[in-house]
């Protein structure tokens, strides 16, 4: 099973899961069936994949947990004028705003780990990444005076949040916040949560690289996570983790990026510099929640795995994969507690591809 693919879009850095092909003693007698299910949703394609009675049961449950990724979408998308996160950032420069759950959610799990990362994560890098956007359409690199006016925009230090009031105020007219590092991530947790609450325990969701696990599958301790091989992307994975009640995201430039002058640039940015990284990387983070993996993965491509990994020692039930390319050499770090599993047989890896 592949999912599909949106270049530029979307990037991909953790594939599917596996599954034994022969029946296992539990699922004859819970007598649950695997459904799986695909819709596009935050500019890639969002994958369900849950055990269930019938067939019914799955349809409905899947439904709801699709209609709640909708709804997160319209309140945190940047390519939608009418979304919550648009309007805020329509006020910026103006009084607070009062958040609903889901943006405060979110905005306050970006704000807690920019601090952390010292502005490594940083969602204010939205008038810079909107440069790189048009870069990469363009094949052009920004123009430094049109960089440094939005640079100067950035800093998550200009984004007060009250706590008590719910409220958050963008103190430079002109801010633009960007939530496509963290967004997929919650919006994975939160999907995991109605089909919890919808009967269906057993399930995965996967938003592109950005995946969250409930219960194991019938028979499994672990739902197994392909990871995207490094050197050749479009390969079959060679790598697994081993996960359940918890997360896993990656992140990378192997399908989001642009070659201009001989050097590839990646969507993901510098916050301190406005530049976009380059020199090839992935970083996959393992925690309990996925907004926290999600935006952690981002993070650590920025910081790369000296600092990164510190940072990952202070995620509770965090841990980290980082790939790096360093002058043609390829460098692979975990930190510990890292759930890597063991490779399969030959075509028992691959069955969920
Ligand atoms: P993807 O969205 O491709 O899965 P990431 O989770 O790493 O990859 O998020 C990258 C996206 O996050 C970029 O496309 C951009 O919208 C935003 N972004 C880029 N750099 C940063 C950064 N330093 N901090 C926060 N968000 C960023
Ligand atoms: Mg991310």
């Amino acid at each position: 099973m592949e999912i599909t693919r949106r270049r530029f879009l979307i990037s991909l850095g953790a594939v599917a899961e596996g599954f034994r092909t022969r029946p296992t003693a539990a699922s004859v007698e819970t007598s649950l069936s695997r459904f799986e299910f695909t819709e596009p949703h935050l500019g890639t394609m969002m994958k369900i994949v849950l055990y269930a009675s019938d067939q019914p049961a799955a349809t409905a449950a899947s439904r709801a947990a699709f209609d709640r990724i909708a709804a997160l979408d319209h309140i945190m998308s940047d390519y939608d004028a009418g979304s919550e996160l648009m309007q805020l950032c329509r006020a910026a420069g103006g009084p607070p705003v009062t958040l609903s759950e889901d943006l405060w959610r979110v905005m306050a799990a970006a704000q807690d780990l920019s601090e952390k990362s010292n502005g490594a994560f940083d969602i204010t890098v939205g008038p810079v990444v909107q440069l790189w956007r048009r870069a990469r359409r363009r094949h052009e690199l920004p123009e430094p005076e049109r960089l440094a006016a939005a640079l100067a925009l950035v800093g998550y230090q200009s984004v007060i949040l009250d706590t008590k009031r719910r409220t958050a105020r963008l103190l430079k007219p002109g801010m633009r916040l960007d939530l496509g590092g963290i967004a997929k991530g919650d919006a994975a947790d939160q999907a995991l949560i109605v089909l919890r609450r919808n009967g269906i325990p057993i399930a995965l969701v996967a938003a592109a690289g950005d995946i969250a696990a409930g219960d194991p599958p019938p028979g499994r301790t672990d739902w197994r996570i392909g990871i995207e091989a490094f050197e050749s992307p479009a390969s079959p994975p060679s790598e697994f983790v081993g996960i359940h009640n918890s997360a896993v995201s990656t992140s990378g430039d192997s399908e989001q990026n642009v070659e201009i002058g001989g050097v590839r640039y990646s969507h993901i940015i510098n916050p301190k510099t406005g530049t976009a990284l380059t020199g090839r990387r992935s970083a996959t983070v393992t925690a309990p929640h996925d907004i926290n993996a999600d935006c952690y993965a981002t993070a650590l491509c920025v910081m790369g795995p000296e600092r990164g990994f510190k940072l990952i020692a202070r995620l509770p039930g965090g841990a980290a994969l980082m790939v790096q390319d360093e002058a043609g050499q390829i460098r692979r770090r975990q930190t510990a507690r890292f759930p890597a599993l063991a490779p399969l047989h030959h075509s028992a890896g691959a069955d969920a591809q």
